[in-house]
């Protein structure tokens, strides 16, 4: 059998080491992983109910449009509820947009370090991929503008960006959204929106109605913790979405997440409860950084990337040790870094002291 060349060379997604090997491997009982931004608080007490009662039909199909959901979705936005497309995680909506936009050939423009499905599924279609450099670990979108050519179908805006939780104000996000041609695609990706407490962040969604060619990405996995549900979802115009949608699987969100989801969105309480823990950890944790002297990059998500001024690679294996698991900076571009997802406050002092005492 032969694969698809582009798949050549590619590794699959590796997003931090899983709990269960690293029990086994060192021997731990206890392991807590502060690896992919999730919600360290959970979901909304809430969620769980709308699970039980979810459960009792699981032998039937899901609703593949989510109507429910989206109904829900469109008015948290004041949009229609064609201009949302759902995925299985806002991962597979980029899959879905790479799959829809890309041939052999085409380019998309990104930043870089960020996330990596964008690449990745632009390499399987067949694409090109240029990557702009971060500037200040900020996106430069006048760079990132320049590179655009005739071949461009897709820019990706990761905004706050991942891995280092920076983001684009509203004044440089609209200077390049106004000059991007309007046959190529502007991607937010938006995964931390719900941490953000800059005033200055854009405020996109509304901007659709003026911009055929900007998709805002959102996604239930981090502040409404339900990661391993595996929902989000893309907002655009709708003759977009529509043109889009048979990219989508038929039944790529199923309905015990569906119904999860719905609930997350009922209880806004929690999310305001956790973005307010949230800010308070963080600027903690950035104090720590500045009263050791140590590199961070000021973070708007619920992450910070930090330097001990170790290799990352030591310092991840420092704190696997003692049973935290980070993310090691050398596999995210930033090799004398790690990244650690902001947790409780009690798992958050102890890796403070932890490192207080290694070094
Ligand atoms: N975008 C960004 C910037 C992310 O950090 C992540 C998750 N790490 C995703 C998208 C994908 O999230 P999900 O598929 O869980 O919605």
């Amino acid at each position: 059998m032969k694969i698809k060349s582009t798949l050549h060379g590619l590794t699959p997604y590796q997003p931090g080491k899983p709990m269960e090997e690293v029990k086994r491997e060192l021997g731990l009982d206890e392991v807590v992983k502060l690896a992919s931004n999730e919600n360290p608080y959970g979901a909304s007490d809430s969620v769980q109910a709308a699970i039980q009662e979810a459960v009792s039909s699981i032998a039937i199909y899901p609703d593949g449009g989510a109507a429910k959901l989206r109904q829900k979705v469109a008015e948290l936005h004041n949009i229609d509820e064609q201009q949302i497309i759902f995925g299985n995680g806002s991962d597979e909506v980029i899959l879905i947009l790479c799959r829809a936009l890309l041939s052999a050939g085409d380019s998309i423009v990104t930043a870089t370090p960020t996330f990596p499905q964008y690449k990745h599924n632009a390499v399987i279609e067949g694409a090109n991929v240029i990557e702009v450099p971060l500037v200040n670990g900020t996106h430069d979108l006048d760079a990132m503008y320049d590179a655009i050519d005739e071949t461009t179908k897709i820019v990706f805006v990761c905004n706050p960006n991942n891995p280092s939780g920076t983001y684009v104000n509203e004044e440089a996000f609209m200077s390049f959204l106004k000059r991007v041609p309007k046959d190529v695609l502007v991607v937010s990706d938006e995964a931390y929106e719900e941490y953000v407490t800059a005033e200055d962040y854009p405020d996109t969604i509304p901007l659709i109605k003026n911009y055929d060619n900007l998709m805002v990405l959102r996604t239930f996995s981090k502040a409404y913790g339900i990661a391993s549900l595996r929902v989000g979802y893309g907002v655009a115009n709708a003759s977009f979405i529509q043109g889009i949608e048979p990219g989508r699987e038929p039944f790529n969100t199923n309905s015990i997440a569906q119904a999860a989801a719905l609930a997350a969105l009922d209880d806004q309480d929690f999310i305001a409860d956790c973005k307010v823990k949230n800010k308070e950890e963080l600027e903690l944790f950035e104090a720590f950084c500045e009263d050791n002297g140590f590199p961070y990059y000021p973070s708007q998500t619920n992450f910070l990337l930090f330097s001990v001024n170790k290799p990352g690679g030591e310092v991840f294996d420092y704190l696997l040790r003692k049973g935290f698991i980070v993310r090691n900076g050398e596999a995210l571009g930033f090799p004398s870094y790690v990244r650690v997802t902001l947790g409780t406050k009690e798992q958050n002092e102890r890796i403070r002291s932890l490192l207080t005492d290694w070094l």
